[in-house]
């Protein structure tokens, strides 16, 4: 087994890490901008060293300092998380060049599925269906409008090198399409300095269905079932679950042979995302994600295999022990990112000095994250602060347990998404798993005030002002004057089924 490892990265994924690495008895060292002195994951690992100021692009993308770092304090592999560098195949090529284990896929394998139209390519030609579409960039508008023609419109714009949603333009009509196009092309160049773009159909009402797979380095490959992401806003994950209220157990055993042949197509070691679109029982290759996904504790609680264990033992060498036909599925689980965005101002972010937290516990909670009370919530990094995970024996159950913790937690000082999942987990379309990509454009209301009557609205918050008096007499507030618990916000804006 690798005996320490640096991890690039930071927030609720750098802790993560820590932790599956202690478990493994792996000396952590973290790194950490001048912004994250303080932060979690700097506090939790055996050792912590400052890269740089805190924009990511003078810290935690600095590759040059961070190779010479990991060489310099004698880490033998680096973690690179998710987002940051962890899909950059010329960071892979250069850890393993510095005679460092990079904990990921080979560098071929990121190159090749980095790019939208080039993972189209290689798995229509391993077999694997992919959304219509083409496999080629366009060169320009009138190139598009041809391609769009031949698709048949709505068409979906995509960047190439895509990847968070962003270079992405639905196009209903052919008026449409030079701007789309235009626009679609300078966002990609801007995010990833590659303006190139290509053409998919666009799907009416899909799922967004992924596979996890695990690959080791003597050429196995196994799946760990489905992950329902459908849960978005504006193509970004909000809730996922594990396994889809929908498959069945024939789909899902179809698409996971598909995401293994998928992976195999391209050498894959370690632990994937083979993301599709589902409609009906129909599935589309959508991109492949060649690094641990933020969602992957839904899959380690309905499947028991510690995911950031297992990346450490590949990138050791191991052999995966178990066949496809040893990994069982038990239970539902459900997480909800905790985003310090509010949803009622269209999800604007927002910034402050987390000055209370209280942590949801009990049987089947789990709580990922990357704040403590006094971080501060800054712009300049993710908004994702952490993800609430609940596992139960039924999807029902799980719905309710989440329900639960999400009424347990406090966060004060920055307001969050959590009173949003609380909404989410009561609509009745979500209860009943009868949702697509498109929930959110389905079902506006969830982003609006909640039209209390006055009278109710008034109960609501004498309950919320009673309860902050408990809490006032229980514990200390910490912190800024004036803030307001997140439950009693809560309160006001979302009554408890059963209140006055
Ligand atoms: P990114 O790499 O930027 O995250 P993806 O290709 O993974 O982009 O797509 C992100 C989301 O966009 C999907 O989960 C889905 O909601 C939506 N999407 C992508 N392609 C299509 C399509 N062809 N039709 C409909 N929705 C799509």
């Amino acid at each position: 087994m690798i005996g320490s490892v640096l991890i690039a990265n930071r927030g609720e994924i750098a802790v993560r890490i820590v932790r599956g690495a202690r478990e493994c008895g792996i000396r952590t060292i973290a790194v950490h901008s001048e912004a994250d002195r303080l932060a979690p994951h700097v506090l939790e690992a055996d050792e912590a060293y400052e890269i740089g100021p805190a924009p990511s692009s003078e810290s935690y993308l600095r590759s040059d300092r961070l190779i010479e770092l990991a060489k310099r304090v004698g880490a033998e592999a680096i973690h690179p998380g998710y987002g940051f560098l962890a899909e950059r195949a010329d960071f892979a090529r250069a850890v393993e060049e510095a005679g460092l284990v990079f904990v990921g896929p080979r560098a071929d394998t990121i190159a090749a599925m980095g790019d939208k139209t080039e993972a189209r390519r290689r798995m229509a030609a391993a077999g694997v269906p992919i959304v219509p579409g083409l496999t080629e960039a366009v060169a320009d508008p009138a190139e598009a409008e041809r391609a769009a023609e031949e698709i048949g419109f709505p068409v979906l714009l995509k960047a190439s090198a895509g990847g968070g949603g962003k270079g992405m333009r639905v196009v209903s009509g052919r008026g449409e399409l030079r701007r789309a196009f235009e626009a679609a092309s300078r966002e990609a160049m801007a995010a990833f300095g590659d303006g190139s773009v290509y053409l998919e159909r666009y799907l009416a009402r899909p799922r967004h269905v992924e596979i996890q797979v695990l690959g080791d380095a003597h050429g196995n490959v196994v799946h760990l079932a489905e992950r329902e992401c459908s849960i978005q806003r504006r193509h970004q994950k909000l809730v996922e679950e594990a396994p889809s209220p929908v498959l069945t157990p024939d789909e899902r055993a179809r698409m996971g042979e598909t995401a293994v042949r998928a992976a195999e197509a391209v050498d894959y070691r370690g632990a994937g995302t083979v993301e599709f679109l589902y409609e009906k029982g129909e599935f589309w290759f959508l991109e492949m994600n060649t690094r641990l996904q933020v969602e992957h504790p839904v899959t380690e609680l309905v499947t028991g295999i510690d995911l950031v264990e297992w990346q450490f033992r590949v990138a050791s060498g191991e052999k995966l022990p178990f066949a496809q036909q040893d990994i069982l599925l038990r239970g539902h689980a459900i997480e909800c990112r905790i985003t310090s965005e509010d949803h009622l101002g269209g999800f604007l972010p927002s910034t402050g000095v987390v000055t209370q937290l209280e942590i949801p516990s009990g049987p089947g909670v789990r709580w990922d994250g990357g704040i403590v009370q006094g971080t501060e919530v800054a712009l300049h990094y993710d908004p994702l602060l952490a993800k609430l995970i609940v596992h139960a024996p039924t999807r029902a159950a799980a719905i309710a347990r989440m329900r639960r913790a999400l009424g347990e937690l406090v966060i004060a000082g920055v307001e969050t998404c959590a009173p949003f999942h609380l909404r989410v987990m009561d609509e009745p379309d979500f209860a009943s798993g009868d949702f697509c990509i498109r929930y959110l454009e389905e079902h506006p209301a969830l982003l609006e005030p909640e039209e209390a009557g006055a009278e109710t609205a008034a109960a609501a918050i004498a309950a919320a002002l009673l309860e902050d008096e408990h809490r006032r007499h229980r514990a200390p507030r910490i912190g800024a004057e004036g803030s307001v618990p997140m439950s009693a916000w809560r309160r006001g804006g979302s009554p408890a089924p059963g209140s006055p």
